[in-house]
């Protein structure tokens, strides 16, 4: 039904660059999602976060349940922001056995603060209330396992980073593997008690770059956006990329809102949410700022935007991203 509105109430989501395509029925589902958030008199922050709820909930999406576990091959720190027009601004970082960090995000806009990370973060979202979880997935582990086959061959892991230096740098608790013996860390994870250590890797795929975002135009011209991530693979314990990064993975301003997925270490060196919201500020029609957003970086860099302004929407990566838009019906 078509509802009296200054402006067109959109979402619009994306699954991640790097993505199978085939998830975009999660996609889906999750723009959808946002949208009855609108139609149930929700704003945009509402929408924005009842769609990222839903995606943290399909396993298939690194973020929530199916989040990506750090080298080690037991933990998963996540993170998660929110943002809107009106003021909001909340993150989290680091965050771990919770079932949606999204919702997390969404209460540190009530505090004092906009981003809690680490032990603080954990016991924050313990104190609100947030469903405990354990977000590892049989998908996840099989995930890790073939990057673990990767560094064993000593094919790079991530783009712009020596093998070694993750092994060099190592943090965990646990001693890391040899490059000639990352088999151990294998046995590790397989021996773990999930039962899910001899599962079949899936088909070789970029590294875990499916971290999950909303952007939201509401009917009253206001705009929000909400990510979360597991982070991307491989990853020391304590990183955080730009998911929770205001500026970086993530803007929304009054003039549009911007959500950014790929390879972390590379996106906040341009603080490509803000400097993708700044071109649309100042005119770029949108098509061509998200082009140019995405050529700011080399290829072999897995990036993604998304982007819906005052008129218009859109999204471009330089890898298989799936994406879906729900409007209200002019
Ligand atoms: N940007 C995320 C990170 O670096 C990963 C992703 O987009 O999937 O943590």
């Amino acid at each position: 039904m078509a509802l009296q509105t200054p402006f067109q109430p959109c979402v619009l989501v994306h699954g991640g660059a790097g993505s199978p395509l085939a998830y975009r029925d999660g996609c889906i589902a999750a723009a959808e999602q946002g949208l009855n958030a609108l139609r149930a008199g929700g704003d945009a922050l509402a929408a924005a976060v009842a769609a990222v709820v839903m995606l943290e909930d399909d396993p298939r999406f690194n973020a929530g349940t199916g989040s990506a576990l750090r080298m080690d091959g037991r933990t998963i720190e996540m993170d998660a922001a929110v943002m809107d027009s009106l003021g909001a601004l909340g993150a989290v970082a680091c965050l771990q056995r919770v079932r949606n960090p999204v919702l997390v995000a969404k209460a540190v806009t009530h505090t004092p603060h906009w981003l809690l990370c680490g032990s603080g973060a954990q016991r924050f979202a313990h104190d609100i209330g947030a469903a405990e979880h354990d977000v590892a997935t049989p998908q996840a582990r099989a995930r890790h396992e073939e990057m673990l086959q990767q560094l064993r061959h000593g094919e790079p892991v991530r783009h712009g980073s020596d093998n070694a230096d993750f092994l060099d740098y190592w943090n965990f608790a646990m001693p890391p593997p040899s490059l000639h013996d990352a088999a151990a860390v294998a046995g590790a994870a397989a021996t773990d008690g999930s039962g899910q250590g001899g599962t079949a890797p899936p088909t070789r795929r970029d590294a875990a770059c499916d971290t999950v975002g909303a952007v939201v135009r509401d009917g009253a011209g206001h705009f929000a956006v909400a990510g979360s991530t597991g982070g991307a693979t491989p990853s020391l314990l304590g990183r955080v990329g730009d998911t929770p990064i205001i500026g970086a993975g993530f803007y929304a301003g009054p003039q549009a809102a911007i959500a950014v997925t790929g390879i972390g270490e590379q996106i906040v060196r341009h603080l490509l949410a803000r400097t993708v919201y700044d071109w649309l500020a100042g005119g770029m029609p949108l098509a061509l700022a998200l082009e140019r957003a995405v050529a700011l970086f080399d290829p072999a860099v897995a990036i993604g935007v998304i982007a819906v302004s005052r008129d218009d929407s859109g999204s471009r990566s330089n890898n298989p991203m799936p994406t879906a838009l729900a409007c209200y019906a002019e």
